[in-house]
């Protein structure tokens, strides 16, 4: 019988994971197995919201930022007694396998089943805070940057023209990628991420004699989970007596049409996933290590941190 081949994404959306879907769908459609669309991550198993997948129901999807079959958080998925369910509805469904594509806690989630109740399971990494082992870049990542660069090129006129200090907040909870990558590529003064302790007397201290020597703008960005922007900012002027001003940039770095890298990568990984259920290879994540497929398992791909973070931390420093 021909296996039948789930696929789901689980936490948050990011650009290209429409394009993982795709390749899933058309590799596995050619290698003659069936494929199956569960909406809204692990809540769609329990909601046993499946559809048929064929070749046309990925027509088009490829340049489309999101994701056609949803995300979502759930919980009833982090319990045993919830997992052990999920396995039950799979099962009972015939769904054979099921490529999750996602972050460090789909990841985790993925690898709970496969573990515990051997159910076939392969991870794509789905995720704008390329926050996991086994792979150089995620899906999603390349296009959030890129996203969150566009926007600070805006603020940075303004920061220049009306003589300010800006700070700008971007995504990444545990993970400063976003921010250095971001800090970098626009040329920010500042970077705090939460890796890493940062030290803001030496950066009032740094203000204050930068405006003395004629400097007049400054561009501090800040991962989320390493502090909110407007605390930032309000004790920025109170140290300094500059006027500060802060940007969250948000959701905005989320969305939109997922840039060639993040294509390409996604299109490859769902490839390999396929390449590997076709072996009766499970419980692997698939990512893109020096340019070459790698495939990992599943426990040992989480939670990475950066390996750049200090190389890039300092030449932002460097270059201020
Ligand atoms: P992102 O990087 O975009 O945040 P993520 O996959 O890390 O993506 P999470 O919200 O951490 O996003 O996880 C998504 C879902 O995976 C959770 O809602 C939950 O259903 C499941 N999950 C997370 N952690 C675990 C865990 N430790 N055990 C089982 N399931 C988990």
């Amino acid at each position: 019988m021909a296996k039948k081949v789930g696929i789901l994404c689980s936490g948050g959306d990011g650009p290209g994971m429409n394009a993982a879907i795709r390749s899933v769908v058309r590799c596995s459609l050619a290698a003659g197995m069936e494929a199956v669309g569960i909406m809204r991550g692990y809540q769609g198993i329990f909601d046993e919201d499946f559809i048929s997948m064929n070749h046309r129901s990925v027509s088009g999807i490829i340049d489309r930022g999101g994701t056609i079959l949803k995300t979502a958080r759930c919980k009833e998925f982090t319990t045993d007694e919830g997992q052990k369910k999920a396995v039950e509805i799979l099962r009972k469904h015939g769904i054979d396998v099921v490529v999750v594509i996602g972050g460090d806690g789909s990841y985790r989630g993925a690898n709970a089943i496969w573990q515990k109740f051997q159910y076939p399971v392969i991870g794509l990494p789905g995720t704008i805070d390329n926050d996991l082992n086994g792979t150089d870049q995620t899906i999603g990542c390349y296009t959030a940057v890129h996203t969150a660069l566009e926007a600070i090129d805006k603020i940075r006129d303004t920061a220049h023209s009306m003589e300010r200090i800006f700070i700008v907040e971007v995504m990444g909870n545990k993970s400063g990628y976003i921010a250095v990558e971001v800090a970098l590529g626009a040329g920010a003064e500042e970077v705090i991420v939460p890796e890493r302790k940062f030290d803001y007397e030496r950066m009032n201290q740094e203000i204050r004699e930068g405006r003395q020597k004629g400097k007049v703008s400054w561009i501090v960005v800040v991962a989320e989970g390493a502090g909110k922007a407007a605390d930032i900012a309000t004790a920025i002027t109170t140290m300094t007596g500059f006027e500060t001003r802060y940007v969250v940039l948000g959701h905005v770095q989320r969305g939109g049409c997922p840039l060639g890298q993040d294509r390409i990568l996604a299109t490859r990984v769902g490839a390999a996933a396929v390449d590997l259920i076709a072996q009766g290879i499970y419980g692997k994540a698939v990512g893109v290590l020096q340019n070459k497929i790698n495939v990992v398992d599943l426990k040992d791909a989480t939670q990475k941190e950066f390996d750049h973070i200090d190389e890039y931390m300092s030449l932002v420093r460097r270059l201020t």
